[in-house]
């Protein structure tokens, strides 16, 4: 397994964020191109590490910018890299799969999404434009650190460029779980996005616990619960649950010097959110025409404001709530208004830090009932300025504040009665019981600030690679014991990377002792049936295992034989003979810097293992052109090129035939199926066999597969074959 520590120096050494947005907005006016300092949270928690270490912020600038005004000058000690995106791509990346698709999926809002391929090719292409971005600019960088769900394939790039560079990710929106999550037609190449990583963050333990969820049941990930580490491949990705917080003392101080917001004559409900179909703004607007109906004591002694900061006006949903919400605040206040009182203020557009404070500071209570929230920075900035006259925070529990927020007043936001209910509880409050909940509220938000949050990030980031505990018998059990059960088992193995390391040369690829014990133990029992799936010549092949009692496919397939089967060639092979030789001498022109030819029959191998790698790719494309040229398929394996010949079979087709073979066309009742292989022919075999057997793909996460689960190595492996060899009889 690969360790490598990101070590002590990795955490002085400079970092690359990546983000959608750039720490910067930008506009253009009569003076030019004009460079604001985005006002978030995070940019002031984030910039102060970008000083510390030096590195550079990745994002979109938001606005088309010349290649001169993209060249941005650097903020302070760090580098400042604005990615350029077209209006294609702002539709397709950002408006589109970003937000159209992932936005409402992740937070559960599954009938709101849209499911668009073009639009996802928009965020495969731009999200490899932002990791290659990251990753050039990383170089002698200690960490990467990719934010958010616009994002979630970056890491992709970063590793495929850095494959030692440590690779973090936090998610600031809700990770959904497994039912809603597989929705998505994409669902496997998002996770294994993130699984890129040696770090995810999220706000909750509840999301980082569905997305372990997802990894288990949706690509086969290996994990471990309660250290909260995945195994997929060769890799091990560290899952935390890191709750964002606020700039405390910021919103404190500001909440002292604020200029008061009103004259206190009503009680003040306040509301603060964007525009957006996530924070229940029309549910929270009929929970208080509710307490009005219900306890008319509060007509005229109670305001709501509710502020809507407009979000995203290009999305037509945006567009219609913004009409519902109109169109709501008009029918209650046409309800219930009088000469002198209106129940509703509504503001729809966004107010300085400052005067949000002061409102923060003068309201009674706060009602944050999104449907669904990441986090929620408005409860915790409330609480931050309740300086004065303590107020009550009614807080939705599906926020991800609600996790920590427990002395909330917290409300399910679909029940309308019940919201109403605790609104009524909150405006007759106490003063002793609000302020115990409020010290406690505002304690807590105090210690687990924002500089907590980026020190606990960085932390978790800067520890050693993670690893499990090589695989044993138990996780065995758990995958293969219920599918087993009472079967007999065909077990087909591939070889080269499967059952022996990769080796410089196929001759130096021998079995270990051990391994071929294990096959042999296997082969033994009366209930296991082992054969074993080579692209070597079947000869070759045959004389490694050193085993003839097994059944035996070469050459991907087309030769089958070994002790248990007639030997098989596929008859169409002998039109290629000839063929073959043709290609075999037209490919000795491209055995230059130590690449070779390996002859086997019907098929060829051109290896190139031995190429320095900044020539393998016009290499490789030379190959490519030669062996089509030949009417041969070509097909990239682990430093190599497979030359095949077109006729429609491969590693599956040779595992129907040998199923056929030994257990008849009724084969899926008498056995189960298992298959072990490393390389993309076997791709084949893990295709062909979905749903019929249980498929591992053994080495790196970094290439996709369908086999049903990965394996890390080659130990992992004989592993494996030990525990078939020594499972209690499949009868038992
Ligand atoms: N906010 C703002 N301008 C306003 C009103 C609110 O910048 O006029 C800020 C608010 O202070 C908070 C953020 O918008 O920091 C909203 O964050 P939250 O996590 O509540 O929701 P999000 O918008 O990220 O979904």
């Amino acid at each position: 397994m690969g360790q490598r520590g990101a070590g002590e120096s990795s955490s002085e050494r400079p970092v690359v964020i990546a983000s959608n947005r750039l720490p910067y907005t930008f506009s253009r006016t009569e003076r030019g191109l004009q460079r604001e300092r985005s006002p978030g949270g995070l940019v002031s928690a984030l910039e102060p590490v970008l000083r510390k270490r030096g590195g550079t912020w990745v994002g979109w600038p938001g606005i088309e910018l010349s290649e001169a005004e993209a060249n941005i000058p650097p903020g302070g000690s760090y580098r400042i890299c604005a990615l350029p995106l077209g209006a294609d791509e702002i539709d397709g990346y950002y408006h589109g799969f970003s937000n159209r698709t992932l936005w409402p999926l992740m937070h559960s809002l599954a009938p709101r999404a849209r499911f668009d391929a073009a639009e996802f090719e928009h965020y495969v292409e731009v999200n490899r434009r932002f990791g290659a971005a990251a990753a050039g600019e990383a170089t002698d960088a200690g960490l990467v650190w990719i934010h958010d769900y616009q994002l979630m394939l970056a890491p992709v790039e970063v590793r495929l460029q850095l494959p030692e560079m440590p690779l973090a990710f936090f998610l600031h929106i809700p990770f959904p779980p497994y039912d809603i999550f597989r929705l998505l037609p994409w669902d496997r190449e998002l996770l294994r996005g993130l699984l890129a990583c040696d770090l995810i963050g999220f706000h909750v333990q509840g999301y980082a616990l569905n997305f372990l969820d997802c990894v288990e049941r949706t690509l086969g990930a290996r994990v471990h619960r309660d250290e909260m580490l995945v195994e997929y491949g060769d890799r091990t990705t560290r899952v935390r649950a890191l709750p964002l917080g606020i700039d405390f003392e910021r919103y404190e101080s500001l909440a002292r010097s604020a200029p008061p917001s009103q004259a206190a004559r009503e009680q003040l409900v306040l509301g603060v959110d964007r525009l957006d179909y996530t924070k229940g703004i029309p549910e929270r607007m009929l929970a208080f025409e509710r307490l009005l109906e219900r306890y008319p004591e509060h007509r005229e002694r109670v305001v709501m404001l509710q502020l809507a900061v407009p979000s995203r006006s290009q999305v037509e949903e945006y567009r219609s709530l913004k009409r519902e919400i109109d169109e709501l605040v008009g029918r209650i206040n046409g309800r219930f208004a009088t000469a002198r009182w209106s129940p509703i203020r509504y503001l729809f557009r966004s107010i300085e830090t400052e005067r949000l404070c002061g409102l923060y500071r003068d309201s009674d209570v706060a009602l944050v009932t999104p449907l669904r929230d990441g986090m929620n920075l408005v409860a915790k900035e409330f609480a931050a300025c309740q300086v004065a006259e303590p107020g009550v925070l009614v807080l939705s529990r599906l926020a991800g504040a609600a996790d920590t927020m427990r002395e909330a007043l917290l409300v399910n936001p679909y029940d309308i009665d019940g919201s109403a209910e605790t609104l009524h509880r909150a405006l007759s409050m106490d003063e002793e019981e609000r302020r115990s909940r409020m010290t406690a509220l505002r304690r807590r938000e105090r210690r687990d600030d924002l500089n907590a949050w980026v020190s606990a990030f960085l932390e978790a980031a800067g520890v050693e690679r993670a690893a499990l505990a090589p695989l044993t018998g138990h996780d065995f059990s758990r995958w293969l014991d219920p599918f087993l059960k009472r079967y007999r088992l065909a077990l087909f193995l591939d070889y080269d990377g499967t059952l022996t390391p990769l080796c410089d040369h196929p001759a130096q690829a021998r079995l270990s002792p051990d391994v071929r014990k294990a096959i042999a133990a296997c082969a033994a029992r009366d209930d296991i049936d082992v054969s074993i799936v080579s692209g070597r010549a079947l000869s070759d092949v045959l004389g490694m295992v050193g085993l003839p009692e097994l059944t035996f496919a070469g050459n991907h397939g087309l030769e089958i034989g070994g002790g248990q089967i007639p030997h098989f060639v596929h008859e169409d092979l002998i039109h290629y003979r000839q063929r073959a030789e043709e290609l075999g001498r037209a490919l000795a022109r491209c055995e230059v810097d130590g690449a070779w030819v390996e002859h086997k029959g019907p098929t060829l191998t051109y290896h190139y293992r031995a190429v320095d790698e900044n020539r393998r790719a016009n290499l490789i494309k030379d190959v490519h052109g030669i062996v089509a040229l030949h009417g041969y398929q070509a097909r990239d394996a682990h430093c190599a090129v497979e030359a095949r010949p077109p006729i429609g079979w491969d590693k599956g087709r040779a595992v129907l035939h040998i199923l056929r073979h030994h257990y008849g066309p009724a084969w899926s009742e008498e056995v189960r199926v298992i298959y072990v292989g490393d390389d993309q022919t076997d791709e084949d075999a893990f295709r062909f066999l979905a749903g019929l057997a249980t498929t591992f793909r053994v080495g790196s996460a970094d290439t996709p597969t369908s086999a049903t689960r990965r394996l890390p190595d080659v130990n992992a492996v004989a592993a494996l074959l030990v525990w078939l060899a020594q499972r209690a009889p499949s009868d038992a």
